[in-house]
C-alpha cells in the first residue's frame, strides 16, 4: 500500500483472476470493468498526492450475493458498501453463496446450479454459505454474512481471516436476512490488519437500521473489564485465555486437538495465562440453533410468495389446468419450483415449530430463547468471574473440507440426513447464540498436509476492536 501503487494494476489483475478462475463459481455477476475508470483514476491521484482515502482505496473487493436479487438492480446502497464505496473501494462484483445463506458447502446456491469449488484443491467445497466470497477474497478482499458460520467456516476451508462482528456493530441495511437475531455481515482476507480496516470502515450505528447500535459506552456493559481499564495494554504476555472444557468433544478431528494444543503452548510460552473452564450450557447452543433459525428464517421468507416481487410465475402457465386453481396453489408452486431443497428444509422445520400443533404456537421457540438468555448468562459469568480477554476455539470438528462428489454421491449421508451438515456448525453457531465478536485464523499445520487449518477467538460482546488487537499480536 505505501510508495507508488498501481491502482489499475491491481484492479486488472483482480479482473484477469476472476476470469482464471471463473470455473471455481466463485462469482454470479461480475462488474463492467470500464465503469471503473473513473473510480481508478481518481484513487490513483489520491495516491500520487499522498490523499488516500483509506487502507482500502482503490482495491478491489467483492460482496456476497445476499445484498441483492437476482434481476433486480438497487437504487440505493446497502449501508456498508455505502461506506466502503466512500473509502475509495472498488466493487468488482457479486459472489456466489448458498441460498438465503442457508448451508455450510456452498453447494446449494440459487436452483442449486453452481457447486462453488475450493481454490486450494477444485475437488473439495469452498466452505459455505459464503463460499464464493471465500475464492474471491484470494485475489483481495470480500464480505460475508454470518448467521452460525458462514464467515467462519468457508475461512477455515480456504485458509483465510475472518471477522463475525458482535451483533449489532454493523448496519444490515440492505443486507436479505435469514435469521434477524443472529445474522451479521462480516470481512474476508488475507491479513488481521485487513480486517481490522474493514470492519473499522464498516461499523458504527445507523439511522436506517435500528439493530445497530452505538458502541461507544459498551465498555460499561462488562463491569470488570481489565481490556477496557488498559486498552494498550493488551499483549500476549498479559493474555487471560478461557480453555473451555465442552469444546473438547470425542469427535474433533485429531489433527485439530493438535492444532489447539499447539496453539496454547505457544500462548502459555509467551507468557499468556491459560484458565480450564466450563460452560456447560454450550451443549444445548446447536439445538437453540436449529430451533430458533428455522422459525425466524420461515418466518422472514414468507414474503416470498411470487406476487410482490422474487420469481414469478406467468398467469396461464399453470400445469394441470383441469384441477382447480387459486391463490394458494400459485403461492405454493411458486414456493415449490422457487426454493431450493436447504431451503425448503429450514422453512418446512420452521413451519412446523412455529405451527398450532403445538399448544401455545411458539412455545419451542419460547424455550430456545430461554436457553439462549441462560447461556449469555453463563457465558458473560464466566468470563467476568476469570477476567477471560478470549475463549480459543476450533472453527471446525474436521480438518479438511469434504470433497464434492462424496457429498453428491452422498458417500457422507448429508443429501439424506442433513444433519451432517448441521453438526459442522457446533463450534460457530456459539458466537451468533451469543451475539459475541469471534475472529477465525488460519494456521499451516505441517507443509506435507494442503490444507491449512485453523481456530477462533471469541471475546466478549461489544470488544471488537480488543479482539482485533489480540489477533493482530497472535498473527
Ligand atoms: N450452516 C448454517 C446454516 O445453514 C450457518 C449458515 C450461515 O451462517 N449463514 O444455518
Amino acid at each position: 500500500r505505501q510508495g507508488q501503487i498501481r491502482v489499475s494494476d491491481i484492479i486488472d489483475q483482480a479482473y484477469s483472476n476472476i476470469q482464471s478462475k471463473s470455473h471455481l463459481n466463485a462469482f454470479v455477476n461480475v462488474q463492467d470493468k470500464q465503469k471503473h475508470a473513473q473510480q481508478i483514476e481518481e484513487s490513483q491521484k489520491r495516491y500520487s498526492e499522498g490523499k488516500q482515502l483509506s487502507d482500502i482505496d482503490g482495491l478491489p473487493i467483492a460482496i456476497k450475493h445476499t445484498f441483492i436479487f437476482q434481476g433486480f438492480t438497487p437504487n440505493i446502497d446497502a449501508t456498508v458498501i455505502r461506506k466502503l464505496k466512500q473509502n475509495g473501494a472498488i466493487i468488482v462484483g457479486k459472489t456466489n453463496m448458498d441460498e438465503f445463506g442457508m448451508g455450510s458447502l456452498g453447494m446449494y446456491g440459487y436452483n442449486d446450479k453452481k457447486i462453488t469449488r475450493n481454490p486450494i484443491d477444485e475437488e473439495y467445497i469452498a466452505g459455505g454459505s459464503s463460499s464464493g466470497s471465500a475464492v474471491a477474497t484470494k485475489s483481495g478482499y470480500s464480505l460475508g454474512t454470518d448467521t452460525g458460520g458462514s464467515v467462519s467456516y468457508p475461512a477455515h476451508c480456504c485458509g483465510l481471516y475472518s471477522m463475525k462482528p458482535s451483533y449489532g456493530r454493523l448496519s444490515r441495511f440492505g443486507q436479505i436476512l435469514y435469521s434477524s437475531s443472529n445474522d451479521v455481515i462480516g470481512p474476508m482476507t488475507n491479513s488481521s490488519d485487513d480486517l481490522e480496516s474493514l470492519f473499522d470502515i464498516m461499523q458504527g450505528e445507523d439511522s436506517n437500521d435500528s439493530n445497530c447500535i452505538n458502541f461507544s459506552n459498551i465498555s460499561k456493559i462488562r463491569h470488570q473489564d481489565r481490556l477496557t481499564k488498559n486498552p494498550e495494554n493488551i499483549s500476549l504476555q498479559n493474555l487471560r485465555v478461557g480453555i473451555v472444557q465442552e469444546f473438547d468433544i470425542a469427535e474433533l478431528d485429531n489433527r485439530n486437538r493438535t492444532i489447539q494444543d499447539n496453539l496454547k503452548s505457544i500462548l502459555k510460552d509467551q507468557g499468556a495465562q491459560l484458565i480450564n473452564v466450563q460452560i456447560p450450557l454450550i451443549k444445548y447452543a446447536l439445538p437453540f440453533y436449529f430451533t430458533l433459525v428455522p422459525a425466524e428464517a420461515s418466518s422472514n421468507l414468507s414474503r416470498y410468495d411470487g406476487i410482490k416481487y422474487g420469481y414469478q410465475i406467468p398467469i396461464g402457465s399453470q400445469a394441470n389446468t383441469s384441477a382447480k386453481q387459486d391463490l394458494f396453489d400459485y403461492i405454493e408452486r411458486v414456493r415449490s419450483e422457487a426454493f431450493g431443497i436447504n431451503v425448503k428444509r429450514r422453512v418446512l422445520l420452521g413451519n412446523f415449530l412455529l405451527s398450532s400443533r403445538f399448544e401455545d404456537y411458539n412455545e419451542k421457540v419460547i424455550e430456545s430463547q430461554r436457553v439462549r438468555r441462560l447461556l449469555i448468562q453463563q457465558y458473560c459469568k464466566v468470563m467476568e468471574e476469570n477476567q477471560l480477554d478470549i475463549i480459543i476455539s476450533p472453527v471446525s470438528i474436521g480438518i479438511e473440507p469434504p470433497k464434492i462428489n462424496d457429498i453428491l454421491n452422498d458417500n457422507k449421508g448429508a443429501q439424506k440426513n442433513p444433519v451432517f451438515e448441521y453438526k459442522m456448525d457446533y463450534f460457530t453457531a456459539l458466537p451468533n447464540c451469543l451475539g459475541i465478536p469471534a475472529i477465525t485464523m488460519p494456521v499451516q499445520e505441517c507443509k506435507t498436509y494442503k490444507f491449512p487449518s485453523s481456530f477462533m477467538i471469541q471475546g466478549y460482546f461489544g470488544e471488537d476492536y480488543h479482539l482485533l488487537k489480540i489477533a493482530k499480536e497472535l498473527d
